[in-house]
């Protein structure tokens, strides 16, 4: 048979947009790894931040909230957020670096600001000493990353959607207006191919004979602690430290905590680095009272970026019917509800949704001729 779409990459592109496109046509995902979301999408810290990103990736979290709130009947039983809210704290002598974030304060989604013994009673393992100015906003949340995964590869399997797992795409070939896709097991035939591969969408395009993106995965770092005695994690918001990037969630009962390190690094099933984790668990110590007697778990995830960190959604300019959506970032989990929109109304109508294109944005905002 020949579909007429196939998604490479079983992570939250690559399951979103297959779940749109499966609404109109017949797809086929491919998967490399014995299960979906093993790379970038299992490993990430699961935030919805409406100020985290360019200037363009807020636009795109914007339109992806309405879908979070309120997903299409049937899609899941539960909610996709809950609350969380995240405390930013600087360090003595850089309160001006908080100035920035404070002003993107709005109405709808207030940031305010915080002194130093409300900051230490919300979160009391901070150091009072290492505190210059705190600031709060309460609308960030927590994404259910697991269920947001499964509900998208549940919905699109409902349409008709096809999954092979483990099956590395190996080679890609177009010929009379098909692309025949080899794997390490099979061969599958699709008139457009979705460039979904996360870190290896530069791979991918590579098979195809098509533009390069410049896409640089990024190693992130995160180890799980025990939390101190007597402090209960559920209340507990994220806090970030904009003095190094750090942060710290609460997670199942313990903390996790990543230092926000971003080390380019080749793509492949990326470990944690043995001396960012010593240099985390001292930062730790210093900056905070977390008793850190045992790191339960560490992991590394990698987050893609091209230069300009804007996603990259949109056809290849050198190949026929190649579709990228790549370059997700640190932002991959809640861009994905408005940018598989976006993706799929590319491809069936060459255009951007109504609600991007009423948000400014252009389908050359996303596309690979701004790269070349
Ligand atoms: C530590 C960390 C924290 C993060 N925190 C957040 C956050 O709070 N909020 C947020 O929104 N985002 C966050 N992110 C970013 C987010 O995780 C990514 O942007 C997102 O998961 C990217 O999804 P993806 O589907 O593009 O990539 P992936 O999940 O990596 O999926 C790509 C898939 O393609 C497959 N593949 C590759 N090559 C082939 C091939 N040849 N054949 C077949 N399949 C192939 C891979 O096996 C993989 O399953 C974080 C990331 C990290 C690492």
């Amino acid at each position: 048979m020949i579909y007429d779409f196939i998604v490479i990459g079983a992570g939250i592109a690559g399951a979103s947009a297959a779940y749109e496109l499966s609404e109109h046509s017949k797809v086929l995902i491919i998967e490399a790894e014995s299960q979906s979301g093993y790379h970038s999408t299992g490993r990430s810290a699961a935030l919805f931040t409406r100020n985290y990103g360019t200037p363009l990736v807020r636009k795109i979290n914007a339109l992806s909230e309405p879908f979070f709130n309120a997903p299409p009947e049937y899609f899941t039983d539960n909610p996709l957020l809950s609350p969380r809210g995240a405390l930013t704290i600087s360090n003595p002598g850089e309160e001006a670096k908080l100035d920035a974030t404070l002003r993107l304060s709005t109405k709808q989604n207030p940031i305010i600001e915080m002194n130093v013994q409300t900051a230490i009673a919300m979160v009391p393992f901070l150091r009072v000493d290492r505190i210059g100015r705190a600031i709060f906003e309460a609308g960030v949340t927590d994404i259910q990353v697991a269920a947001l995964l499964q509900s998208y590869l549940k919905g699109t399997k409902n349409r008709g959607t096809n999954i092979v797992t483990n099956e590395p795409v190996i080679a890609l070939n177009h010929m009379n207006d098909i692309w025949t896709v080899t794997t390490g097991k099979n061969t599958y035939q699709t008139k457009t191919i979705i460039n979904a591969a996360g870190a290896w969408a530069d791979e991918i395009g590579a098979l195809a004979g098509a533009f390069q993106i410049g896409l640089v995965a990024k190693r992130r770092t995160a180890i799980i602690v025990d939390a101190p005695p007597d402090c209960d994690t559920d209340g507990l918001p994220c806090i970030d430290f904009v003095s190094n990037e750090a942060y710290i969630k609460p997670e199942a009962g313990k903390l996790m905590i990543s230092p926000g390190d971003a080390t380019p690094i080749p793509p492949q099933d990326v470990q944690p680095d043995e001396m960012d984790v010593a240099i985390l668990a001292d930062w730790i110590q210093h900056e905070t009272h977390i008793p850190i007697r045992r790191i339960s778990h560490s992991w590394a995830g990698l987050r893609s970026f091209v230069a300009d960190e804007n996603p990259v959604v949109g056809y290849d300019t050198v190949v026929p019917d190649f579709v990228w959506h790549a370059g997700q970032g640190g932002f991959g989990i809640m861009m994905a509800p408005a940018l598989a929109r976006a993706l799929a109304a590319i491809c069936f109508e060459h255009k951007l949704p109504a609600d991007f294109e009423a948000s400014g944005i252009i389908v050359t905002d996303l596309g690979i001729s701004r790269l070349t």
